[in-house]
């Protein structure tokens, strides 16, 4: 692949680590959860409080959801910021939340951990210049219908404006099938983490939509050499006002965070 001049990895060179308060990204394995959106305060410190009981090791959540209905659930925006950190505060969990303005990007990251660029914004080059010139690492989803050089063209853009902090994470592409949300596109993680030094996760939620799948294509994705999974969580799915039948009840990720450990286990026996 041409002209990945700093996303692409040569001979020898080493994979990129990203330290977010401490959790080592590429390096150890990490799996994110939290909710779809932040919705309260409450809301986000129950399910923060049992991800992290679980074994999760950072605190996601929408503050600004990109929807496809103008009119539905967009986000509590500020407020929502402002309940993360209390959740990061009762818990110690670093915060990867979206942001989807370029105008947002520097207030965003005084809140934010990790800055979630989200699949359709992958290729919204102003965007990504914006995070580039941020200090916070960037979670960078893969767009629904880009293909895998664009996506590790799209982590160029902000590696060349000089954040190197960059992982990538696959949440399935568009495909003809309706049954799944998406096609959870796994062989996308052996091949740009061949292709390329950054770490690669996986979002089942999204990737799948249903969660009678999201469990076993978790244990696919790390079977695969995922780096990390993107999970959501959520302490009453059923009152959720955005994706409520994808997100696990926090008894249900506890059963999962269990099986990951165990896969995670065979993975290391048999090495790479
Ligand atoms: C999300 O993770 O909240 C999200 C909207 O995901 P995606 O951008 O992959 O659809
Ligand atoms: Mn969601």
């Amino acid at each position: 692949m041409k002209d990945l001049k700093l996303t692409g990895s040569s001979e020898g060179q080493s994979r990129t680590v990203i330290d977010v308060e401490g959790v080592r990204i590429g390096e150890e394995f990490v799996v994110i959860a939290g909710p779809c959106g932040v919705e309260s305060e409450i809301q986000i410190i129950k399910t923060a409080v049992a991800v992290k009981e679980a074994g999760a090791k950072m605190l996601r959540g929408g503050a600004f959801k990109p929807r496809t209905s103008p009119y539905a659930f967009q986000g509590l925006g500020l407020k929502g910021l402002k309940f993360l950190l209390a959740a990061k505060r009762e818990t110690g969990l670093p915060i990867v939340t979206e942001v989807i303005d370029p105008r947002d990007v520097s207030w965003v990251g005084e809140y934010a951990d990790v800055l979630q660029i989200g699949a359709r914004n992958m290729q919204n080059f102003s965007l990504l210049r914006e995070v580039g010139k941020s200090d916070r690492p960037v979670l960078l989803k893969r767009g629904m219908h880009s293909t895998i050089e664009e996506w590790l063209n799209c982590a160029e853009y902000i590696l060349a404006e000089g954040n190197s902090k960059v992982f990538l994470c696959e949440r399935g592409i568009r495909s003809f099938e309706t049954y799944t949300r998406n096609t959870l596109d796994i062989s996308s993680v052996v091949a740009v983490r061949g292709l390329s030094h950054l770490p690669a996760f996986v979002d089942p939620s999204h990737g799948c939509g249903r969660k009678s799948i999201i469990g076993p294509m978790s244990l696919a994705a790390i079977a695969a050499g995922a780096d990390g999974l993107e999970i959501e969580v959520h302490f009453d799915p059923s009152s959720a006002l955005s994706d409520k039948d994808q997100q696990f009840t926090p008894e249900e990720f506890a059963a999962l965070m269990k099986r990951i450990a165990k896969v995670r286990a065979c993975v290391e026996e048999l090495g790479p």
